[in-house]
């Protein structure tokens, strides 16, 4: 066993002054039982903790991660901003370089705005859909989540669903009334509501593959139908592309279902594991926001030195890799089929949902996973189970079941393999549990 009494002292010691001892729930451990290993550090694809057990680490930061923990080009790039100044409150060039970077990678995102938090993009990105439709509605999916905002925090994923707190207390009435659920690939859904109050919805915001309920993507044809729903009553339509954007395929989620959102929201990788957000679209709809236009969005640390020169080395790094992309989704289909192949052997039922780098196994007999309803029915004791068998065995995926693990850059062939090894050993430590 390894030893994990250093976190369970930290742990202890945090919860005397945060609440819960976490700063983000999904990090309690809530869902899995017992505590949180505490990070000392981590370099590659691997994260150690204060006890000094090493892990294989497919949480990646939940997602920022892509290119594996202080990948070179990321801490030189911070080191060197830093001594230039942390903030200045002025624009710099820098944002700009991050902007075409963006507006580069994604085409259907002409001018972008950055803010520090993907919670801040989407938050931003619904007043502006309020604001320039001048109407008042929301439609979002069941299990998706868009960040903590008030609007968001109705029928949500991800911590929510993982803490079974969907309707959160301190979202008040009458924003939860702004908002309607739709169940995500379920297009008649989205169809009855606008045809009851179409007239009055400003925006559909979906993650064009769902994340925050573990990995479950768009079935054919739903993300066309949004597009076509939306088009016809003139609502708009925003891909929150927070966790998808620069991770499955260089222009996301819409290059690679070939749908043009008129909004996207971005996070996670885009900062390099510094905190930033951005939302961005049609030139038209971003000069509403102020100065130019009169629906107002500001911030002290928007477009941060640190973070956007962690942001540029990130997606410059891309860049200047050749086939990218393609080399990860073989690392990701390898692990894939890994998990396949153990799941068969260990005679543990598995669906294994694989968008690019983004992978969820569900404990389940079902033959698919489509949408929230197929996740919740999943085992998630047995997830939890599962999961402690991993980290014993030094691997680190999401602690929850309704969550997505990551593979990054920095994971090589060898870790992959040896992954699979411990997938097929912790299998079979549950078999029967
Ligand atoms: C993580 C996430 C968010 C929230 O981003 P934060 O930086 O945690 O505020 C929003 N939308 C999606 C799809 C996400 O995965």
């Amino acid at each position: 066993m390894n030893s994990m009494e250093k976190s369970a002292q930290a742990f202890t010691r945090a919860a005397r002054v945060i609440p819960g001892g976490v700063n983000s729930p999904v990090r309690s451990f809530k869902n899995v039982g017992g505590t949180p290993v505490f990070i000392h550090s981590a370099k590659g694809p691997y994260v150690t903790d204060i006890d000094g057990n090493r892990y294989i680490d497919y949480v990646g930061s939940w997602g920022p991660m892509i290119l594996g923990h202080t990948s070179e080009a990321v801490v030189e790039a911070v080191q060197k901003a830093a001594r230039r100044g942390t903030s200045f409150g002025a624009p710099t060039e820098d944002e700009t370089e991050l902007a075409e970077l963006i507006t580069r990678f994604v085409p259907s995102v002409e001018t972008v705005r950055l803010v520090n938090s993907g919670t801040e993009a989407t938050m931003s990105a619904l007043r502006l859909a309020r604001g320039y439709t001048q109407r008042d509605l929301l439609v979002k999916f069941q299990g998706s989540y868009h960040g903590h905002g008030d609007s968001f925090l109705i029928a949500a994923g991800s911590g929510a669903a993982t803490l079974g707190v969907p309707d959160s207390p301190g979202v008040t009435k009458a924003t939860a009334s702004d908002t309607l659920v739709a169940m995500y690939n379920d297009l008649d859904t989205v169809w009855s509501l606008f045809k009851k109050h179409g007239g009055n919805i400003a925006a559909v915001i979906v993650e064009p593959v769902s994340g925050n309920m573990g990995v479950v993507p768009p079935e054919k044809g739903f993300l066309e139908g949004l597009r076509a729903i939306t088009e016809q009553y003139g609502a708009l339509l925003i891909f929150d592309e927070v966790m998808t954007g620069f991770r499955i395929a260089r222009g996301g989620a819409q290059q690679l279902y070939h749908i043009k959102p008129d909004m996207t929201t971005f996070g996670k990788v885009i900062g390099g594991g510094l905190p930033v957000g951005a939302y961005g679209g049609k030139r038209e709809i971003l000069e509403k926001i102020s100065p130019n236009g009169p629906i107002y969005q500001a911030g002290t640390l928007s477009g941060n030195p640190l973070a956007t020169a962690a942001g540029i080395a990130v997606l410059r790094t891309i860049e200047s890799i050749e086939n990218f992309y393609e080399i990860m989704e073989e690392k990701s289909a390898r692990l894939c089929d890994g998990i396949n192949a153990a799941s068969y052997e260990s005679e543990v039922p598995l669906v294994v949902n694989r968008v690019g780098s983004m992978i969820t196994p569900f404990f389940t007999d079902a033959q698919r996973i489509k949408d929230y309803g197929d996740v919740i029915a999943c085992d998630k004791e047995k997830y939890a189970a599962f999961f402690h068998q991993l980290l014993q065995r030094g691997v680190y995926i999401a602690p929850s079941q309704f969550e997505a693990s990551f593979v990054s850059y920095a994971h090589t062939d060898e870790q992959i393999h040896r992954s699979i090894d411990q997938f097929r050993s912790a299998l079979k430590a549950v078999r029967g549990k």
